[in-house]
């Protein structure tokens, strides 16, 4: 499901496994862990498959079960 061009560069996409990613969602963050993804080995961009989309907003959205929730740290950065 990777191995395509990179729409960015010359490079290609590979799957990669990461240990956990970070999804936003219009209701706020998703964390998948232990994911494949695909990572561009030029310049980095990250791809998600449609598997992974889907996952993530049935999670959002809570039709699909999750594991655990973690809180995250949230700052206001004032402009000086
Ligand atoms: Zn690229």
């Amino acid at each position: 499901m990777y191995d395509y061009k990179c729409e960015y560069c010359e490079g290609t996409v590979r799957p990669k496994k990461v240990k956990r990613e970070a999804f936003k969602h219009k209701t706020g963050f998703v964390i998948l862990e232990e994911v494949i993804i695909g990572v561009c080995d030029l310049c980095g961009t990250r791809y998600y498959s449609a598997d992974i989309l889907h996952a993530v907003n049935d999670i959002a959205t809570g039709t699909r079960p999750f594991d655990k929730t973690e809180e995250i740290p949230v700052a206001h950065l004032s402009q000086a």
